[in-house]
């Protein structure tokens, strides 16, 4: 492992878990040390959003010609509207010694898992998840099929979390990046060690 190299790290989990509120509160921290790779979407901005500061807004053109040169680390579609990861922002920063935090969904991590098996990968889980099967089984107030459904989906989401480095329950903000900045100041003194 080359120590003068930064660390990828990578937030995921399920959709609706609260990624982008943890992300968002980890850079609002005075003393956070890593970099946040601004991606890229073709979905519209939200009032407020900014083009080069929350996203890199492009049409489904501009996106796709990327994904054809090679510039994009991972991308994926989700509810109608690619997104993905720049590539020479992140390579840049990691060879400048910087640590690159990324902020993307399932599918894209599993990506990145392939082409970067040493980047951390940190799984945001929503609190119940452990429990949730129990519960909908012991609910009662579902049919047979929406209960099927919601397990298979819950079966999905905990073999995602086996791929990842750490798992992070998302019970309240300030414990989840607390829990986030621990775990990288561990995987450094991991990594680092001579
Ligand atoms: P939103 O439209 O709410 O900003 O984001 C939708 C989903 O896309 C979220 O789960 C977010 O984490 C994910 N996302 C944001 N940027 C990227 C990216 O560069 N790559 C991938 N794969 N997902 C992303």
């Amino acid at each position: 492992m080359n120590k003068h190299r930064g660390l990828l790290i990578v937030l995921s989990g399920p959709s609706g878990v609260g990624k982008g509120t943890v992300r968002k509160e980890l850079f609002s921290q005075p003393d956070t040390n890593y970099e946040y790779s601004i991606s890229m979407t073709t979905r519209n901005p939200r009032e407020g959003e900014v083009d080069g500061v929350d996203y890199f807004f492009r049409t489904r053109e501009e996106f796709e010609a990327l994904i054809k040169h090679g510039g994009l680390l991972e991308h994926a579609e989700f509810v109608g509207n690619y997104y993905g990861t720049p590539l020479a922002y992140v390579q840049e920063t990691l060879d400048a010694g910087r640590d690159v935090f990324l902020e993307i969904e399932v599918q894209g991590a599993a990506q990145i898992r392939e082409k970067a098996p040493d980047a951390l990968f940190i799984f945001l889980a929503p609190p119940s998840i452990t429990e949730l099967e129990q519960r909908l089984v012991g609910r009662g107030t579902e049919t047979e099929d929406v209960i099927a459904r919601r397990i298979a989906t819950a079966r999905e989401e905990v073999e995602m979390m086996s791929l990842y480095d750490y798992v992070v329950e998302n019970d309240q903000v300030q414990n989840a990046c607390d829990k986030i900045n621990a775990i990288i100041v561990a995987e450094h003194c991991r990594r680092e060690r001579v």
